[in-house]
């Protein structure tokens, strides 16, 4: 290895010293109390490449320091120690990751003489959140695509997984209050068991992956309303669409989500889906006419949001932060947003003051093809690699923006996808996304990347397991 510009994401400073560490001597790997599973999994990742990490040898000291910034981390590699130190233990984590990427290049061409060259590395994030969308409602995925996929998250350093689990096609979350939602299987049949959903989030939170789940309201409701036609404007004709002035609408979700986030007691936050509602049904129903007048509403997309912002503050009662795709409506304040439209769903959310994540289609929907070759549907936009590699989550207004965007979140609608084609669409794009999401744009360079993709390929570091 020639140096250690060789990593993705591409790290924020990279300090050469002289001299090498040979790979075969290292070994007596240390790790923090509480976190020697960090250590573990050094050690065995490095086994696969032919390295024993438990010998007597040059050590690897993992060590958590409260000068490093929080999911940051610092490598020193010099000939007689490698010191591997994380703000916290997200930062050790994805430290450790780091270094064997180093591991995996360094091997290559054999563990025989392979060697590091000495230096420093300092790595921290751009965002806070960088996050992957998956639907499993559309096509649902088995529990172990699930876990690979957290798994190819947590080795690109991505840390939230947004769960898409109730769309017109399915409800995938085990319902005790209501079973006949998981006879749903307009594409595929299925739904994860309460067991399944916290063998997931168990897995998910090793990885230091936060999971927030979907349940979708007031459109993309077909198979639900097929269910309970009471639930609709007109029960002879339901539609997509759940009736926005009957009482017994707002029971039935309210005990739902209840029962739904009850499935993730460590996720904070819900989305409540809220995108792509047609207001046809509403035009033609009286009590939804009604309630709009009695309200003092100009028109049903006020309705609709007037409907959203009293299911987002039941999530608040339960002491969860309510997430919402963007439609242009108002929500309230602390309600976050994500814009998937346009760049400037942005802009016009900034004006509210609510918190964002950007999701913009044509630069992060990884449904789309990635080349002609793919199959597709006609309407999709073609999203190449380095269409995701340059998109920038800011424009031009970064100072007005400020933290109000938490950050990116790149999304996979399954409704041509089956579990088989994950993969296929989400590599290489995913790894893109990694340097969008974590690298701040003076450190992301295409042809730079296009030759640490190569050289970490050619390791197989993407085909490893990570945990
Ligand atoms: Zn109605």
């Amino acid at each position: 290895m020639e140096n250690l510009d060789v990593l993705i994401p591409r790290p924020q400073s990279i300090i050469a010293d002289p001299g090498v560490v040979k790979v075969e001597s290292l070994g007596s790997v240390s790790a923090p109390a509480g976190w020697e599973r960090i250590g573990g999994q050094l050690i065995r990742n490095a086994g696969i490449m032919g390295l024993d990490l438990t010998q007597e040898g040059v050590p690897v000291k993992l060590i958590l320091s409260e000068d490093i910034k929080v999911e940051s981390f610092e490598i020193t590699i010099s000939p007689d120690e490698v010191i591997i130190s994380g703000g916290d233990p997200a930062g050790l984590f994805y430290g450790a990751g780091a270094f064997e990427q180093l591991l995996c290049i360094s091997v290559i061409r054999g563990t025989k003489g392979a060697e590091i060259p000495c230096g420093k590395v300092a790595d921290s994030p751009r965002f806070g959140y960088r996050g992957f969308m998956l639907d499993s409602a559309r096509h649902i995925q088995s529990v172990e695509t699930i876990k690979s996929v957290l798994s190819l998250m947590a080795k690109l350093r991505l840390n939230v997984f947004h769960w898409h689990l109730c769309d017109s096609q399915g409800y995938r979350a085990e319902s005790k209050l209501f079973p006949e939602l998981n006879t749903l299987a307009d594409m595929t049949p299925g739904f994860f068991t309460a067991e399944e959903i916290k063998e997931i989030c168990d897995f998910a939170a090793e990885c230091f992956i936060t999971v927030i789940p979907e349940i979708e309201m007031p459109g993309h409701s077909k198979g639900l309303l097929a269910l309970h036609p009471e639930l609709a404007c007109d029960p002879e004709e339901p539609g997509k669409e759940f009736c926005l002035a009957k009482p017994e609408v707002r029971e039935f979700l309210e005990k739902l989500i209840a029962e739904f986030a009850a499935l993730f007691p460590a996720s904070k936050v819900i989305h409540l889906g809220g995108d792509e509602a047609e207001t046809e049904h509403w035009e033609k129903c009286p009590a939804c006419q009604k309630l709009m007048k009695d309200k003092g509403l100009s028109n049903l997309r006020q309705l609709e949001n007037d409907f959203m912002n009293d299911m987002a503050s039941y999530v608040r009662s339960l002491g969860l932060t309510p997430v919402t795709w963007f439609t242009g409506s108002i929500m309230e304040h602390s309600t976050i947003i994500q814009a998937w439209r346009s760049i400037h769903e942005l802009k016009e959310t900034l004006a509210h003051g609510n918190r964002m994540i950007f999701s913009v289609h044509d630069q992060l929907y990884l449904d789309y093809p990635c080349t002609a070759a793919e199959p597709f549907e006609n309407w999709m936009p073609l999203l190449c690699e380095s269409g995701v590699y340059n998109t920038e989550p800011f424009a031009a207004w970064e100072k007005e923006i400020g933290d109000l965007l938490l950050g990116p979140e790149t999304c996979l609608w399954t409704e041509t996808v089956p579990d088989h084609r994950i993969f296929a669409k989400l590599l290489p794009r995913l790894i893109a996304f990694s340097e969008t999401a974590w690298c701040r744009p003076a450190q992301k360079d295409w042809f730079s990347y296009i030759r640490r993709k190569d050289v970490l390929s050619a390791g197989a570091w993407f085909d490893m397991k990570a945990l």
